[in-house]
């Protein structure tokens, strides 16, 4: 299997895209090209990567609405925008809407790919898994796998849930947070503790912790 990392490259510009191309591929990186945002949307649902680099002014659709999209999706794949847009509210809005990082254009060549580097250190799943209370979970795989070796297959919604948690181990989610990141489609944040029970029940009732009157964490980490 290919270990690189991989990248998917939203950008118009077409020279601009076969630039990046090239500098991202000379860095290690697999690049997958999308010059809308739709073809961006619909590649970064579908497919596996490690970060997402995209532009902000796409045609079809705004690459910052595409990735707000894809966080009501559950997809945590860290994002750096570009945009020609580099004034501070404009910054505040790309952080806030869901992605990790923002570059105003014209860029540094090395300073993004240091961002970059930076962005997939914090959040990138180690090769050896995402460590949870009693085993780790490999998120690609959706699988538990505790410290006897014994193995537990997650759907996608528990596999999504327990990620999210344990990518960021210490931080709290309210319930909220956890319905919009993970059950996009639903409204009631009912579904998140039944979620809650149902990997309690397959995993240990140790694995996420309540946080009583805010919302939940991953369990404490032994
Ligand atoms: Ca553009």
């Amino acid at each position: 299997m290919d270990e690189r990392p991989r990248v998917l490259v939203a950008e118009d510009d077409r020279r601009l895209a076969e630039m990046l191309r090239q500098l991202l591929e000379a860095d290690g990186y697999v690049v997958v090209l999308a010059h809308d945002g739709q073809r961006a949307l619909h590649l970064a649902m579908s497919e596996d990567f490690d970060v997402l680099l995209f532009d902000r002014g796409l045609p079809g659709r705004e690459g910052l609405d595409v990735i707000e999209g894809l966080r009501r999706q559950g997809n945590t794949v860290p994002a750096l925008i570009l945009s020609a847009l580099g004034n501070p509210a404009d910054r505040v809005e790309g952080l806030t809407r869901g992605a990790e990082d923002y570059l105003a254009k014209p860029f540094d060549v090395d300073e993004l790919l240091a961002r970059l580097r930076v962005l997939r250190r914090k959040t990138a799943e180690p090769s050896g898994g995402l460590p949870v209370p009693g085993g780790i979970l490999h998120a690609r795989r959706h699988e538990f796998v505790a410290r006897d070796g014994a193995v537990t297959p997650l759907s996608q919604r528990e596999n999504d849930l327990l990620a999210l948690l344990a990518r960021r181990p210490g931080q709290v989610f309210s319930r909220q947070e956890l319905l919009d990141a993970v059950f996009a489609d639903a409204d009631d944040t009912g579904v998140v503790d039944a979620y809650v029970h149902h990997l309690r029940r397959k995993l240990g009732r140790g694995c996420v912790h309540t946080v009583r009157g805010v919302g939940y964490a991953l369990g404490a980490l032994s």
